[in-house]
């Protein structure tokens, strides 16, 4: 430290034992900056003409202070700072945020972008769909509409175009939103008189992304508000990118007029991946993870899990078990770890996580389900829970039944054999309780 700023330092040290004395004088002091010392003289600056003036007034009384510091008669002068060019400019570059940063603020995870994305049949014409988007953006396809069953790599693929397109021009507004905060937001901003607010966060953006939008169904101030959202961004030029586990016609309790703006544009489904790609994609993983695998390691978890969040977590869970004993996960290893975890699969799914999958998919709230509403969509969304509690879990009847709030397991009964019947002649039904049942089973 430099003689005079110790010595000014020291000074204001002092100054502090008093500062009671001093309420106003003491932080003028305090934020004040000495700048050149002398024999006789120390100039200070300070920020403002008024501390400057008030200062001044004062100025026996700091020599007096200064006196007493230093046993010299020293005297004092202040000046104004004058900022420098050279002394803005680093403030200034330092508030500029980084591309992580805009990230962060567009709702982005760090985990997701196209390098690491693998390409195959199932996801090419989506990959490619979202290429002409960010290539195209607001012009190609508005809006791009992605579908597909858990895991199969939507969020990946709609956090890679806003990466992409941040990535190209920072100052883009993009913002990424999983649909369930969407209608969150909204509904508190409409609680507390600010939907203003709302819409100037969400109607000025060049990229908005909505996730899983089939949670918007159902909710009509919700639905009215993303009609106008995407009409706002839409007419000025703005790209919109929707995902959703299923198509527009299947989203039940959708307004008409959402439902023709859904398939303006480009509706693309993603399918399951094949066995190349989860080979392909296990591989990123575990790079990713630094995890050293074989590929005959690789070929057999491949063949036999199924689904993509699947694949990762049970590279990591035989990670764990080979830790402190292997380097890399060989197929031996691989083997072992599946012959120990056969069947172990049902156990580990507990009978609420089957309810809030069911309410969630059903966009309806658990509490419903468990009342004794007989209202037939709630009625009917509850037997789906009973044949699944049962078939999936193997809970009796009577477990059932008490699961649910219901005081007779024939009800479970009838849910079981009602709901098993349908799904033979109901091919539609059939799939939902397909992306219920997958979506139970992969591990996350
Ligand atoms: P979805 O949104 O369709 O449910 P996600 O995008 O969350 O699926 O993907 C689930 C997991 O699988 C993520 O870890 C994701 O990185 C991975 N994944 C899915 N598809 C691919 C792919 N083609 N390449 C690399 N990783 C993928
Ligand atoms: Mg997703």
């Amino acid at each position: 430290m430099s003689l005079i700023s110790s010595f000014w330092n020291r000074f204001i040290e002092k100054l502090e034992k008093n500062k009671e004395n001093n309420p106003v004088m003491y932080p003028l002091l305090k934020y004040a900056k000495p700048i050149k010392l002398t024999e006789d003289k120390i100039i200070i600056s300070v920020d403002s003409p008024g501390a400057q003036e008030f200062l001044e007034k004062r100025s026996k009384e700091i020599d007096a202070a200064l006196f007493d510091h230093s046993q010299k008669r020293i005297e004092v002068e202040f000046i104004i700072r004058i900022p420098s060019k050279k002394s803005i400019t680093p403030p200034l570059l330092s508030f500029e945020p980084s591309i992580e940063d805009v990230f962060v603020k567009s709702g982005l995870n760090k985990k997701y972008n196209f390098d690491n994305f693998a390409v195959s049949t199932s996801n090419q014409v989506a990959y490619a769909a979202s290429q002409a988007v960010v290539k195209n953006l607001g012009s190609a396809y508005n809006p791009l509409f992605l579908y597909g069953g858990v895991g199969v790599g939507k969020t990946h693929i709609a956090q890679s175009i806003a990466k992409k397109i941040l990535e190209a021009d920072k100052n883009k507004r993009v913002y990424f939103c999983p649909g369930d905060n969407f209608t969150n937001e909204l509904i508190e901003s409409i609680r507390e008189k600010a939907t203003s607010r709302f819409r100037k966060k969400y109607r000025y953006l060049n990229l908005l992304i909505i996730d899983d939008i089939q949670f918007i169904a159902g909710k009509n101030a919700v639905q009215e508000e993303f009609f106008h959202t995407f009409n706002a961004i839409a007419s000025s030029g703005g790209q919109i990118i929707l995902t959703s586990d299923r198509p527009p016609s299947a989203i039940k309790n959708l307004e008409d007029r959402l439902h023709s703006r859904f398939l303006g544009g480009l509706t693309v489904d993603i399918q399951p991946p094949d066995f190349e790609l989860r080979s392909a994609i296990l591989l990123i993983k575990a790079k990713e993870k630094g995890i050293d695998i074989d590929i005959e390691a690789v070929k057999v978890i491949a063949e036999r899990i199924t689904d993509c969040r699947g694949l990762e977590g049970t590279l990591l869970s035989v990670y764990a078990k080979i830790l402190g004993t292997k380097e890399k996960i060989d197929l031996e290893a691989v083997e072992l770890f599946f012959s120990q975890n056969n069947g172990e699969k049902k156990k580990r799914i507990n009978p609420s996580e089957v309810i809030k999958t069911v309410c969630s998919f059903y966009n309806i709230k658990q509490s419903h389900l468990k009342s004794p509403s007989r209202v037939a969509s709630i009625a009917f969304y509850r037997q789906i829970a009973m044949y699944l509690l049962e078939k999936e879990l193997g809970l009796t009847l009577i477990e059932v039944a008490e699961m649910l709030n219901r005081k007779d397991h024939t009800t479970a009964l009838h849910a079981k054999q009602k709901i098993g019947n349908l799904i033979l002649r109901d091919p539609n039904l059939k799939k939902e309780i397909d992306i219920i049942t997958q979506s139970l089973f992969q591990s996350t």
